[in-house]
């Protein structure tokens, strides 16, 4: 059975529950290793991040629950960094590698705020084209290790969350197939773990985690390594569905 869970995030950022709220919960579930991952700093949108100032505190926090429950579980200190943001200005135990933005025109425009803003976008700064968006966020994805020295890749194609049953682009179309596969193609030789996260399915959006069967399945091929985690953004969505997902992960990648 799965028994870590590392990409997770708090009142810090953009999370309704405290860490120590979060460490209590993976205990409760029976986890031997939480990692809370708050979203590094990214200068240009403060909205869902944590400032400066906030991440020295939660350092300190994270570095306090350490002591208090390793008795119980291993708490490790990890940063959910945006390719943006760059590399991480302090020492994390890990960092998740993530793209959110796509930079057009000057401006950065979200991947994953909402299905509104990313219509809007998509049809103000892309002509209604989806998959040229999909084609700039995937350029982004293949250097998201070089941009941030991440260990983990965070959701691979977070630019399909508001597409479920493909009612804004259809993910078999070539253009998109060719775009996450020559990004694939540039992240497997650093040999670090593409993240299966089920993030999008406790919040509503998705029925599957990132990636898809396709992407999964081609990584596999491509002799790619996964890491399942929740991305949870409260303490009851630890450890998402794990167990289902590991078992057709275990069938899958076999
Ligand atoms: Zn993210
Ligand atoms: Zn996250």
């Amino acid at each position: 059975m799965i028994n870590h869970d590392l990409h997770m995030h708090t009142t810090y950022c953009d999370g309704k529950n405290s860490p120590e709220e979060m460490v209590l919960s993976g205990i409760a579930k029976g986890l031997k290793v939480v990692g809370i991952s708050g979203h590094g700093t990214t200068p240009f949108d403060s909205r869902y991040c944590m400032s400066e100032e906030k991440t020295k505190k939660y350092i300190e926090e994270i570095k306090e629950l350490k002591i208090k429950y390793k008795d119980q579980i291993t708490v490790l200190c990890g940063i959910e960094q945006d390719f943006y943001a760059g590399v991480p200005k302090y020492d994390f135990d890990y960092v998740i590698g993530s793209v959110h933005y796509v930079f057009k025109d000057g401006n950065y425009l979200p991947v994953d705020e909402s299905s509104d803003v990313f219509q809007k976008n998509v049809s103000k700064y892309y002509n209604g084209d989806y998959i040229a968006f999909a084609e700039d966020y995937f350029k982004n994805v293949s250097e998201v290790i070089t941009k941030t020295n991440a260990d983990i890749i965070g959701h691979f194609d977070l630019v399909t969350k508001f597409n479920e049953g493909y009612k804004m682009f259809d993910e078999t179309d070539l253009r998109y197939v060719k775009a996450w596969r020559e990004a694939v193609d540039k992240l497997i030789p650093f040999n670090k773990p593409f993240e299966v996260n089920s993030g999008a399915i406790s919040r509503g959006y998705r029925t599957e985690p990132y990636p898809s069967l396709p992407i999964l399945e081609y990584i596999k091929r491509k002799g790619g390594r996964v890491i399942l985690s929740s991305d949870s953004h409260s303490a009851e969505n630890i450890a998402f569905r794990f167990n289902e997902i590991e078992q057709r992960l275990v069938d899958l990648m076999k």
